[in-house]
């Protein structure tokens, strides 16, 4: 770890003694997290869950973030991914949850366009709408913040369809607009400025609104959202523990 970084730790670290949240990723406890996200009018109006400014979302230490800490937690307590052999495509992913997701038990393969960034993982250049594997390549994909960047979203959903086993699953997730009937979406938008005001962030081409179930099912998948507070799969005290968003399911795509 570089010095600043160390410093930076330390000195944060203090500040922030305490044991009221934990991070799964590295053991550590602390009074709060950090605050985390771009601050994003969009965000907010539309009320984006896994996404804008919040409070109590950063780990001081590791730099996990809530959405992270999420995913994890689904991959251990929902899923057979640590007790079974599973062949995971993992796409331009978080590193703590790649990093969490090194096991005896897994096989993960970093597809990504953006290779240099991935080095530890030993990646394959990909892009995920047209994904170089044979049909049925994967029990598990896992595509996280990444599709709202993409340009054709319809066929990234059916090449991830395309790529995964009957009975395994996909997890999608993206800044989801919940108080956003239909995606915003509109191509002749050419500035950071207005990709911003539109969709929240510069980079992202899209704003998802609810309509997003509706077309990974197009795609061919049966969605099932998952959520630790509604489907009390953690129980309330671990849940604040973590500082996990009520408001942010787990989107997790089966393929039957
Ligand atoms: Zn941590």
């Amino acid at each position: 770890m570089r010095f600043d970084k160390v410093v930076r730790n330390k000195l944060f670290g203090l500040i922030f003694a305490g044991n009221a949240v934990e991070c799964v990723y590295c053991g550590k406890t602390y009074r709060k997290f950090l605050h985390e996200g771009v601050k994003s009018p969009a965000f907010k109006k539309y009320k984006v869950a896994g996404g804008g400014y919040k409070l109590n979302v950063q780990c001081v230490n590791c730099g996990s973030v809530d959405r992270s800490r999420l995913l994890y937690l689904f991959f251990q307590l929902r899923t057979n991914v640590f007790k079974q052999k599973t062949d995971l495509l993992h796409i331009s992913p978080n590193k703590e949850i790649a990093n969490g997701l090194i096991a005896p038990t897994i096989h993960q393969t970093v597809g990504t366009i953006e290779p240099e960034m991935y080095s530890e993982y030993q990646p394959v250049y990909m892009d995920i709408q047209e994904i170089k594997y044979p049909d049925q390549s994967f029990d598990v994909v896992i595509c996280c913040h990444v599709i709202e960047h993409v340009d054709d979203d319809e066929k990234a959903m059916r090449e991830i369809h395309r790529v995964l086993r009957k009975g395994g699953f996909a997890v999608l997730q993206v800044p989801l607009a919940l108080n956003l009937e239909k995606t915003i979406e509109d191509r002749t938008l050419k500035t950071d400025k207005e990709r911003k005001r539109m969709f929240g962030q510069v980079d992202h081409v899209r704003l998802y609104g609810l309509d997003y179930f509706e077309k990974l099912t197009k795609a061919g998948f049966r969605v099932v959202p998952d959520n630790p507070f509604t489907n009390k799969w953690m129980d309330e005290k671990s849940l604040k523990r973590q500082a996990l968003d009520p408001i942010e399911d787990v989107i997790v795509c089966f393929k039957d």
